[in-house]
């Protein structure tokens, strides 16, 4: 039975997109047909394995433009390739890193958590820039920088770039969680050194993810894990011989069904992409057209107010209720929708909205999604009791003239 089918309208794909088919029928042939470790595969199967493997890094490049000096390190997700990036940076006795604790690292106010943390926990001074001027960006040594908002959807292309021309010799990061396999760029001409991403945001399973970064970089991360297949040789006494990149910094068994998943997720991602053509063009799609309409029309709900609308995202709160309140009263009609501090406190305390409500789409969402939203919405103040306070409190006014 489909979703519409079901009566559910999920509209948080923001925090994990729908699945794509192609991407469920793909994990699932790699576990019925094949099921190998693609470590050194002596037989067809684990061959096989590792050609899955290979193809899918080699999509994930080309799906974002990249020229030969950059490489994919396959990870769960956008954290762990952030964790990972900012864990293998740190210069110590171990030969890996460039930087010191002390470096100057710099994350956008717009970031979520997971392009915060791993740099706060792990270096003396970070700051979260406001303005992106030079007094906050003033000898820089790394710059990670938000690809689109998770809280507004706003894409920040135009930032990235006039960074990367402010700060030419700062490690520039992108946090692409929101950002890969929707918006077309090449990562190449934006001159990013590193970007994170997840592919369960658009389409492919849950568990992997990644870190695609400038080989040269590459070569000096520490690794995250330690362990079996990021190793050429082990001596019970004598340093390791650690394998080249990438397999150095993927240590262990890696989700091979999901990396399937992700393949076919990216190949549908980039058919669609290139039909969008530019970004700027998303409000023109269809898609895009029904998201302004359903802004419009809670914006012409009594006590809505919509504080960010761009791409597939909308963002508002209800006069009088708390977003996890309105969450509730949605999930009553099969209309899910996230709420709270969507893993970006600063960014919200900063705005000064506090929780907010987050509905987010995917490019195909079309107008049972924006209807079903809209007439939810409509009804949560009602169902709060707070329309029916104002009349009751009416009848109250009335009964005392009488
Ligand atoms: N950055 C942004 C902007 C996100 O939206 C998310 C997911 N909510 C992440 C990072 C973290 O992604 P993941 O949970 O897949 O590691």
């Amino acid at each position: 039975m489909s979703e519409k089918q079901r009566g559910e309208v999920y509209l948080d794909n923001a925090a994990t997109a729908k699945k794509h088919p192609n991407a469920i029928n793909a994990e699932a042939h790699f576990y019925r047909e094949i099921n190998a470790n693609p470590l050194r595969g002596l037989y067809k199967k684990s061959v096989q394995a590792k050609t899955g493997v290979d193809e899918a890094r080699k999509a994930v490049l080309e799906l974002v433009k990249a020229d030969k000096s950059y490489t994919v390190i396959f990870s769960r997700g956008a954290t762990e390739a952030l964790n990972m990036v900012a864990n293998g940076l740190i210069k110590d006795t171990d030969g890996f890193g460039v930087i010191t604790r002390g470096a100057k690292i710099v994350v956008d106010i717009e970031s979520h958590h997971s392009n915060i943390l791993p740099w706060k926990q792990r270096y003396k001074e970070i700051i979260i820039a406001k303005n992106m001027d030079a007094r906050e960006l003033f000898a820089a040594d790394v710059v990670s920088l938000t690809g689109v908002s998770n809280v507004t959807g706003k894409c920040f292309l135009k930032r990235i770039e006039t960074v990367r021309r402010t700060c030419p010799k700062a490690i520039l990061g992108v946090d692409g969680a929101q950002m890969v396999g929707h918006v077309p760029f090449n990562i190449t001409r934006l001159g990013v050194d590193f970007m994170a991403f997840s592919g369960h945001k658009f389409g492919a399973p849950m568990g992997i993810g990644g870190l695609i970064i400038k080989k040269e970089l590459a070569e000096k991360l520490r690794p995250l894990n330690y362990g079996g297949g990021a190793v050429d040789a082990v001596s019970e006494d004598g340093e390791p011989i650690f394998a080249e990149i990438p397999e150095r910094l993927e240590a262990g068994t890696m989700p091979v069904g999901a990396i399937f998943g992700l393949k076919s997720a990216v190949k549908v991602a980039k058919e669609r992409i290139e039909d969008l053509g530019a970004i700027d063009r998303f409000d023109e799609t269809t898609t895009g057209r029904f998201i302004r309409e359903a802004v419009d029309d809670l914006r012409k709900i009594k006590g809505v107010k919509v504080l960010a609308a761009n791409n597939l995202i909308i963002t508002f709160q209800v006069k009088g209720v708390h977003p996890h309140d309105v969450a509730q009263v949605l999930a009553e009609d099969n209309v899910m929708v996230r709420a709270g501090w969507l893993c970006a406190e600063p960014f919200l305390r900063y705005k000064g909205w506090g929780p907010v409500i987050r509905a987010s789409f995917m490019e195909d969402s079309d107008s049972f999604y924006i209807k079903a939203l809209v007439d939810a919405v409509s009804k949560v103040r009602a169902k709060m009791g707070l329309e029916d306070n104002k009349k009751r409190k009416n009848v109250r006014r009335n009964s005392n003239r009488s």
